[in-house]
């Protein structure tokens, strides 16, 4: 393209930093100027909002000043880190040659540059940048729109600072509980997908989406540019993918190769996940049981917060990546819990163990920095210290006689990293390190003869210049002689005022070159001085040469053992994870589950994991609850439980305790419980009546109810559901007949286990009529007119709900009070509970709708009324818009 008109007018540094910011749309550039990263022009003004840092201008374009701020290179980590947190990508664009080699070209001709790498939030391998306990994953989504019926999805998801690589691949209704739990850090989509309507919720949820050009998802070329990035010539040996999942990896690895420029971090091959080998939880049961954030939004009171008492930065990231995703295969699950048990029967053990690991680095980071360049020479001792607590682990584990499958496993992988890597940094490394390779001394004296000779040479000549200013000072009798060194001058002679004339007369003269005249001192050079100089900087030069070719030796040697490292350092995690459960298990007091393919629920002695520790803390105790879920009802026990009883009773705290157990179960973690059988979930759905959402500008009751249209449509007989409060966002009886409705799918259609709590006291008599329903209430006693709550959960139905007693306990004024007892006493006389029992004996059962053979025709209102469906686009509507589309729709039946 023809450049503008006023580009001939522009400098030519001016011209160059456009046509490198026109080559990287989209981020912020960081121009290398010197010590700084300059911005400039609109750049400048967001960067110093984002940093609070000074907007300066530098000279004019187009007639108009250029806002530039800039920041330091030796802190510029700490503002890129703000920068990506805010939501921003950062092109970093450096000086590719010394500005005395562009001097040379002549007069006017600038430094070149080159972007050395793009630094956005999915592929950062810097500790600064990094949080020590999540993983930071780069995710591609693509798709494949099947002719018939819905799409298919493609994940593929990259930690570049691990090299862990996953594929695995989902119907629609599974892209949202997959997303949730892989949990990105950035996404990249095709245009195409970041434009389709029906994903922009969904899209609209994630953090930092970049959308790419058609090509980087283009699945012709995609098993060439795997190839092509592991250097291999067919992807087979390497990992079986379908053609969809080999389109996102591909993706996957061109954004990688396109942010990282001159670099390529070596990854793990893809491994595949099986659909269907986790349990899917959505994200809002995610948010719901407050697994990894609670609903404020903090790591602290979440699940994970409360089991993580890993000792290793791997250890947690392991933890919360197992929490985020539970099996359903029962052979993998028994295996984690037997490296638990392991420990929970082996104190001295486990003790052993975590405290060797609470030494170990975190050395899969510290290789991936190695290896894209940018480790230093502590990422190198890390990888020594990880390789010795390896030793010493191994040592302390084969003491046990039996090891159960994964510590084994473990101890396979710490067995493997090479000797010679070990004892070469052991005798490479300095005692204390610097945090930078440039700035030398990191290795060891005697460890390579050519160093030590460069170093004394340098060393020497700093005495011999020592030697050189006593010698002057004699011959020349000015005792406050000194020799003194600067970037200008190198090194001088340095005397006062009075003493200048001395040295320029003669015969002194001869050998004191005058340089300088200051306001109190002259100076001078000589030419031996001028000799020793340049020894000087020769010996320097050729020992921080001579050490940075002794780094990079040793890093390429790293490199070469990548994979035992990386082994080692997932041994290191498991152990961690398995041994902190046991340690857990121990101090809280928590049993190991049995965990089978049945579809049995049966927990004897529930507890909430993170309610029993806070009230613990507060010197309170939980009060244990047991659950039974099992199919075959009893006494005790129903498929589905109604729960009634007052607010503040502990109904949810029951609902998600058992949530929580069995997820914890299937995670491989011991269980809050004295005993707890569960039969594999596939899927948990958990629903509370009342989140709202009018961020979304919908309603909390249009919320309620596409949430449980979602379960009432997807939850298989292998489901957990777990309903709080469903329907109370409306007018009571319209709440009650959606709850009533609600049961009765679940019970008849669903067939899944599930917990409900309700208000409607009502609904207890629904027992009567589904044999697997089963009433349940928490007991609360009535004492001098207080409600008393005693957390218990007992077979049975509440008999009222105390709602005024809790406003009394709330602090409502008592005129308030008084008077909706007697508003009360005059429904109650109305007595809606006997109208309901009259409807369990009149309305026949639900009856649930047979499917398959009409639907090839459904008739024409019904056509009608999916189309008018269809055109309806609730996120963007008004909750006034949607109720007036809802009596639209109702009016065409
Ligand atoms: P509800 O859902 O019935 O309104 P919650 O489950 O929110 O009640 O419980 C209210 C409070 O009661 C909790 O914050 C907790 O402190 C306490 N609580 C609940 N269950 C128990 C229990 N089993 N043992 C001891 N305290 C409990």
């Amino acid at each position: 393209p023809a450049a503008p008109v006023e580009a001939t007018r522009v400098t030519p540094m001016m011209e160059q930093y456009l046509e490198i910011k026109a080559a990287n749309p989209g981020l912020l550039l960081f121009y290398r100027m010197g010590d700084f990263y300059e911005l400039f022009f609109e750049d400048a003004e967001i960067a110093s909002r984002a940093l609070g840092i000074t907007l300066t201008k530098r000279g004019k374009h187009q007639g108009a000043d250029i806002p530039m701020c800039g920041v330091p290179v030796e802190r510029s980590d700490d503002y890129l880190h703000r920068l990506i947190a805010a939501g921003h990508r950062v092109a970093v664009c450096e000086q590719t040659e010394d500005p005395s080699a562009a001097r040379k070209r002549g007069n006017k001709s600038v430094v070149r540059r080159d972007v050395v790498r793009l630094v956005t939030p999915g592929t950062l391998t810097e500790d600064t940048l990094l949080d020590a306990k999540a993983n930071n994953y780069l995710l591609a989504l693509a798709r494949a729109q099947a002719s018939s019926g819905g799409d298919r999805f493609a994940l593929a998801w990259i930690d570049i600072s691990t090299a862990e690589f996953m594929v695995t691949e989902c119907g629609a209704g599974e892209l949202g509980a997959t997303l949730a739990r892989i949990n990105p850090n950035e996404v990249i989509v095709s245009d195409a997908l970041h434009g389709d309507p029906d994903l922009r919720a969904l899209l609209r949820e994630l953090p930092s989406v970049t959308p790419l050009t058609r090509d980087v998802f283009d699945s012709a070329t995609a098993e060439r540019r795997l190839c092509d990035y592991f250097a291999v010539a067919t992807m087979d040996g390497l990992s079986a993918m379908s053609r969809l999942e080999a389109t996102a990896a591909a993706a996957a690895v061109t954004y990688i190769d396109r942010t990282q420029i001159s670099q390529r971090p070596p990854l793990s091959p893809p491994s595949r996940e099986a659909s269907g080998s986790t349990m899917a939880v959505d994200p809002a049961t995610r948010a719901n049981l407050e697994l990894t954030r609670t609903l404020a939004g903090e790591r602290r009171g979440s699940l994970l917060d409360a089991i993580d008492l890993t000792m290793t930065a791997a250890g947690s990231r392991l933890l919360a990546q197992r929490l985020a995703a539970p099996l359903t295969d029962t052979t993998a699950i028994t295996r984690r819990l037997d490296a638990v048990a392991a420990f929970t029967s082996d104190s001295p053990a486990r003790d052993d163990i975590r405290t060797i690991l609470r030494t170990a680095p975190d050395m899969s980071r510290a290789l991936a920095r190695l290896s894209v360049g940018r480790g230093g020479p502590r990422d190198l001792a890390g990888l020594r210290d990880g390789m010795l607590a390896a030793g010493q682990a191994l040592a302390r584990l084969e003491e046990f006689s039996d090891p159960p499958a994964d510590i084994a496993a473990a101890m396979q992988s710490l067995r493997r990293p090479s000797c010679d890597l070990a004892r070469e940094l052991g005798d490479a490394l300095s005692e204390s390190l610097p945090l930078m390779k440039r700035e030398g001394g990191f290795v060891r004296e005697g460890y390579e003869r050519a160093l030590d000779e460069a170093r004394k040479l340098r060393d020497d000549s700093r005495l011999v210049v020592a030697a050189m200013q006593a010698r002057y000072a004699e011959e020349t009798g000015v005792k406050t002689l000194k020799i003194r060194h600067n970037n200008v001058l190198g090194y001088f002679v340095e005397v006062t005022a009075q003493h200048g004339d001395r040295l320029m007369s003669a015969p002194l003269n001869a050998t004191f070159i005058h340089r300088q005249t200051l306001a109190g001192q002259v100076r001078f050079t000589t030419s031996e001085l001028g000799e020793i100089e340049a020894r000087i900087a020769n010996a320097g030069d050729r020992a921080l040469g001579l050490e940075l070719e002794i780094f990079d030796r040793l890093a390429e040697m790293a490199i070469q053992n990548g994979e035992e490292l990386r082994n080692a350092a997932h041994a290191f995690a498991q152990l961690d994870v398995a041994a902190s459960l046991a340690k857990l298990a121990i101090d809280e007091n928590y049993t190991r589950p049995d965990v089978d393919n049945s579809l049995s629920f049966a927990v004897e002695g529930g507890r909430h994991p993170v309610v029993e520790q806070a009230l613990k803390r507060a010197g309170h105790p939980f009060i244990a609850n047991a659950c039974d879920l099992s199919p075959i009802p009893s006494q005790t026990s129903g498929q589905i439980w109604l729960l009634t009883g007052p607010n503040m009773a502990g109904k949810s705290t029951f609902l998600r305790q058992n949530a929580l157990i069995a997820l914890m179960a299937q995670t491989g973690s011991f269980v809050p419980a004295r005993r707890a059988r569960i039969g594999i979930i596939d899927r948990l759905f958990s629903r509370v009546g009342a989140a709202d959402d009018l961020a979304r500008g919908r309603s909390t009751f249009m919320v309620e109810m596409v949430e449980t249209a979602i379960i009432l449509n997807q939850a298989s007989e292998r489901a957990l559901v777990i309903l709080d409060e469903i329907g109370r966002g409306t007018a009571t009886f319209d709440g009650l007949s959606i709850a009533w409705a609600t049961i009765e799918h679940l019970h008849e259609a669903n067939k899944c286990r599930g917990l409900f709590a309700t208000h409607y006291h009502e609904l207890t008599a629904l027992s009567a009529k589904l044999p697997r329903l089963f009433n349940a209430t928490v007991r609360v006693k009535e004492w001098h007119g207080e409600v008393v709550f005693l957390h218990e959960v007992l077979p049975g139905a509440a008999d009222r709900s105390y709602g005024i007693q809790v406003a009394k306990l709330a602090g409502l004024p008592p005129s308030v009070i008084a008077r909706a007892k007697s508003v009360l006493a005059k429904l109650e006389a109305q007595d809606r509970g006997s109208t309901v029992r009259t409807l369990v004996d009149d309305l026949p059962l639900f009856a649930v709708p047979a499917r398959a053979a009409d639907e090839s025709a459904p008739p024409s209102e019904t056509v009608q009324l999916i189309e008018a469906l269809k055109s309806l686009h609730p996120d963007e509507m008004s909750p006034r818009e949607a109720l007036e589309a809802l009596y639209a729709l109702k009016a065409k039946l």
